[in-house]
């Protein structure tokens, strides 16, 4: 399909929708980016963006300005509370810069990602504009348009996260579901990060080297820690902490309010499909997920490269999207099962199973699995990189 010809709204100006903006404004499409936050400042603390976020990211030429920001991470581990390697995910061998992570500040992604946006000519950028309605034909509606005023596109992307109002308005069969975990998240000066995710008898404690600075993460298991967050008691938190897994303790030491503090309950998105008439979802709208692979918005910037490829091979936009579908549903499905599977494992506070599960079963999940980056990262990350690149005829999809 001639992607220039075409007229897309993008909804919501996060991680998935600008990277979706620019890999279809580098194509040639007159794209509409609207947000409904005037002034967005990314929350969120850090992100660990993995080889097929950054194969995305790299075809659009913004990766050597996140590695500036940023700090590789080549041997990420999950580790017991006694410090013991319980799982070393495997990382494909490349030597190209796609063989690790990248740890990187939200604010810094979002303001690379923005920046490109807004920069790029072919984009117009609406801060402030909040969409309400959307319909199967490529209608979107904001919420201070008068009466009936419709704008029509020939293609709207709804990348407006886990409370999407597009995918409200679509028949795409959503279920969304609350876990009753809650994370924290926040960023520290700290700088002596592990680099490893613990799984204590707590919950999970993460922490991840930044540049002056880490990223920490933790889910909240036991008691205290619960009754720590709701009464909004940071020393509390800490002193649970300490007392679980000492290394969080001081790595918490840098927090200077409760304030600071990022809490999320992990919500899980099902669809039964991912499109409807010539309006695609994309991103935690789609299929927001649980943490423990940190595949959701990885898994958002594949739909984006994914979504521009189908566009290319096909010959309209509702079959372009019916293939975006088939393509994407399945792969992100799989992640988002694993993901909830390695959450159950890892927040187990029994002594017995969890005995049973450091000394039997992750020695053998580690042994045996197969390599399974490619599940996880869902397209090879060769095809990634040709989707994601500029001015490509792509019939990687084939
Ligand atoms: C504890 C935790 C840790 C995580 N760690 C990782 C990790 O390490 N790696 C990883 O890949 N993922 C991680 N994730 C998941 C990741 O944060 C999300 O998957 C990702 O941010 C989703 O991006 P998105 O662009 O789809 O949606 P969002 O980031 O939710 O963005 C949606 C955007 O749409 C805007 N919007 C909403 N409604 C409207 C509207 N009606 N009109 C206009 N604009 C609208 C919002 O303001 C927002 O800017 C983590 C999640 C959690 C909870």
């Amino acid at each position: 399909m001639e992607i220039p010809r075409l007229n897309v709204a993008v909804v919501g100006a996060a991680i998935g929708g600008a990277s979706v903006a620019l890999l279809l404004a580098r194509a040639g499409a007159s794209v509409a980016l609207f947000e409904r936050v005037a002034h967005p400042r990314a929350i969120g603390a850090g992100i660990a963006l993995a080889p097929n976020g950054l194969a995305v990211l790299r075809g659009l030429d913004l990766e050597p300005a996140l590695r500036d920001r940023g700090r590789p991470l080549s041997s990420p581990r999950i580790v017991g509370d006694v410090g013991r390697t319980l799982l070393a995910p495997l990382l494909p061998r490349r030597g190209d810069g796609l063989d690790q992570l990248l740890v990187i500040r939200r604010s810094d992604l979002h303001r690379v990602l923005l920046e490109a946006a807004t920069e790029h000519e072919r984009i117009a950028l609406h801060l402030g504009v909040e969409i309400t309605d959307a319909t199967a034909d490529a209608s979107i509606r904001a919420r201070h348009d008068v009466d009936d005023t419709w704008r029509s596109f020939d293609l709207v992307v709804g990348a407006d996260g886990v409370r999407s109002s597009v995918r409200e308005h679509l028949d795409v069969g959503a279920r969304v579901r609350g876990s009753g975990i809650t994370y924290v998240r926040t960023l520290t000066t700290v700088t002596e990060a592990e680099g490893v995710e613990a799984w204590t008898r707590a919950g999970i404690f993460g922490s991840l080297p930044l540049p002056n600075g880490a990223y920490l993460y933790a889910s909240s298991g036991s008691p205290a820690l619960r009754a720590a967050l709701a009464a909004r008691d940071l020393d509390a938190l800490r002193r649970a902490w300490e007392a679980a897994y000492p290394p969080a303790g001081r790595l918490l030491g840098g927090v200077a309010r409760f304030e600071d503090l990022l809490l999320n309950e992990v919500v899980r998105v099902d669809c039964e499909r991912f499109v409807d008439g010539r309006v695609a979802l994309l991103g935690d709208a789609a299929h927001a997920m649980a943490p423990n692979l940190g595949q959701g918005a990885n898994s958002a910037l594949v739909d984006a490269a994914v979504l521009l490829g189908a566009l290319r091979d096909a010959d309209d936009v509702a079959s372009a999207l019916v293939s975006y579908d088939a393509r994407r549903r399945p792969a992100v499905r799989w992640v988002q099962n694993q993901s909830d599977r390695l959450g159950r494992i890892s927040e187990r506070s029994d002594a017995a199973w969890r005995t049973l599960r450091d000394r039997l079963l992750m020695p053998a999940l580690s042994r045996f699995a197969p390599d399974p980056s490619l599940r996880t990262y869902q397209e090879p990350l060769d095809a990634l990189l040709d989707m994601s690149a500029p001015g490509q005829s792509s019939d990687v999809l084939r």
